[in-house]
C-alpha cells in the first residue's frame, strides 16, 4: 500500500442511487457480457420481487434515512416486466426507501419486447426516464449483430415513447459494426438525433470475453475507420446541439443521466437483483463497503430462503478507492473536483499529488487549481491514465 493513504478520513456522504437488476432477455445477443439469461416461458415475476425487496432488507441498517436520489432499472431487458410489476415494486421501494422529491426512475427498454406494455403505462407506474437499446436502424446491421429486433419495431418503440409524453429518453446506440461503412454509422446517429431523445449514449462495438463474437470473431472495421465513424458522429451530435460529458454519453443541456452521474462521480449505490453490486459510505467508521450478489437468477432467488444474497462483502481499502476514484471521475469531461477526493475516499490530496504530477507530465491530465481535467490524448488513452492510479502491490 502506497505511504501516505492512510492519512485523512471520509468527510462526508456522497449522493446515494439504487440499481435494481433485472436478469432475462428474449435471447442473448452474441456480443453481450451483462449478467443476463435467456428469460423461460414465463418469468417468475413475483418471485423475482419477493427476493429483491429481502435483498434491500439486509442493505437497509447502513443507509437508514438517507435520501435516494435515483432508481435505475438495468439489465437484461427490464421491458420484459409489465407496468403493473413496476407500479407494485416502486410502492414497495417507496415505503422502505426516502426517495427525493424529483426522483429520476429510469427503465431500460428494447424495442421487440414493449409490446409488453405501453410507454404510457409505465409512466403511469412512475417510471420517469426511459433508455432505449436501439443500437443500429439498419435492419442488416441489427441482424448482424443477432438483435431481436427490426427497424419497424424500433419505430413502434419511439412512437410509444412519444405518444407517453415521457419526453425524458436516452438512445443506445453502436457503431463498428460488422462490416458497417462510415456513411452508414453517420446515417444511424442521424437516425437516432432526429428521433428527438435528449441523451444519446454513443458506444463503440468490442469483443469482451465469454461472449459467441469473441469465440467467433465477425468482421469488424478497423481502427482507422472505427475513429472515422467516431469523429464523423460526435460532429453530428455537436452540430444537433449535444455536449458530450462522459467518453459514451451526450446530453442536451439539463438532460445528463443523474444515475450514472453518481457512479462516475463515486458516489453511493445500493445494487439489488442477480449479480448486482453496492458500494456504501460508512463514515463514522471510514469505512467504504462492497457487496456483491449470486449471479445467476435462480441461485439470487434461492437465496431468499436463507438470505444468503451475497458472494463478496468486503472493506474496500484506501488504495483501491483512489484508483476507483480516478477510473470513474476521469471518464468524465469536466473532470475531478478535487475536494471530492477527501470527502469521498479518505485520501488527503497530498497522498496522490505525485501520481497527478506524472500524468500531467506525460500530457494526460490537466491540473486548474480545483479541478483535474484529463486532456485529449488521456482520453484518448485513458488505459494509460488509469493505470498511474492502480493500487500498490501489496
Ligand atoms: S438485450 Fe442487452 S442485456 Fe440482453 S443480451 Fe442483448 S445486449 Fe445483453
Amino acid at each position: 500500500m502506497n505511504s501516505g493513504a492512510d492519512k485523512g478520513r471520509i468527510t462526508g456522504l456522497p449522493p446515494l442511487a439504487l440499481y435494481v437488476h433485472l436478469p432475462w432477455c428474449v435471447r442473448k445477443c452474441p456480443y453481450c457480457d451483462f449478467n443476463s439469461h435467456a428469460a423461460p416461458d414465463e418469468i417468475p415475476a413475483k418471485e423475482y420481487s419477493a427476493a429483491l425487496l429481502a435483498d434491500l432488507e439486509t442493505e437497509l441498517p447502513d443507509v437508514w434515512g438517507r435520501p435516494v436520489s435515483s432508481i435505475f432499472f438495468g439489465g437484461g431487458t427490464p421491458s420484459l416486466f409489465n407496468a403493473a410489476w413496476f407500479a407494485d415494486l416502486l410502492r414497495q421501494l417507496r415505503s422502505r426507501l426516502r426517495l427525493v422529491p424529483d426522483v429520476e426512475i429510469t427503465l431500460e427498454a428494447n424495442p421487440g419486447t414493449t409490446e409488453y406494455d405501453s410507454f404510457s403505462a409505465y409512466r403511469d407506474a412512475g417510471i420517469n426516464r426511459v433508455s432505449l437499446g436501439v443500437q443500429s436502424f439498419n435492419d442488416s446491421l441489427l441482424e448482424r449483430i443477432g438483435r431481436i429486433h427490426g427497424r419497424a419495431e424500433i419505430d413502434r418503440a419511439i412512437d410509444s415513447i412519444h405518444r407517453s409524453g415521457l419526453g425524458n429518453f436516452n438512445i443506445d446506440l453502436m457503431y463498428a459494426l460488422p462490416d458497417q461503412t462510415v456513411p452508414e454509422a453517420v446515417s444511424d446517429i442521424r437516425q437516432a438525433i432526429a428521433s428527438g431523445p435528449n441523451h444519446i449514449s454513443h458506444y463503440q462495438l468490442t469483443l469482451e470475453p465469454n461472449t459467441a463474437f469473441n469465440a467467433s470473431p465477425p468482421d469488424l472495421p478497423d481502427a482507422d475507420t472505427a475513429w472515422k465513424m467516431q469523429d464523423r458522429c460526435w460532429q453530428q451530435m455537436r452540430d444537433a446541439g449535444f455536449r458530450q460529458y462522459e467518453i459514451s454519453a451526450w446530453a442536451k443541456e439539463g438532460h445528463r443521466c443523474r444515475h450514472n452521474m453518481n457512479y462516475w462521480q463515486y458516489g453511493d449505490f445500493l445494487g439489488i437483483g442477480a449479480g448486482a453490486h453496492s458500494k456504501v459510505t460508512l463514515p463514522s467508521e471510514d469505512f467504504v463497503r462492497r457487496r456483491v450478489r449470486h449471479r445467476h437468477p435462480k441461485t439470487y432467488m434461492q437465496a431468499r430462503q436463507s438470505g444468503k444474497f451475497l458472494v463478496e462483502d468486503r472493506f474496500i481499502n484506501k488504495e483501491e478507492r483512489v484508483f476507483e476514484f480516478f477510473l470513474n471521475q476521469l471518464r468524465l469531461y469536466d473532470g475531478v473536483r478535487k475536494e471530492q477526493l477527501t470527502e469521498r475516499t479518505g485520501v488527503a490530496w497530498n497522498d496522490v499529488s505525485d501520481r497527478v504530477q506524472t500524468a500531467v507530465n506525460r500530457g494526460l491530465l490537466s491540473d486548474a487549481g480545483t479541478v483535474l481535467k484529463p486532456t485529449g490524448l488521456g482520453w484518448r488513452f485513458s488505459n494509460e491514465t488509469q493505470a498511474i492510479f492502480l493500487p500498490a502491490e501489496t
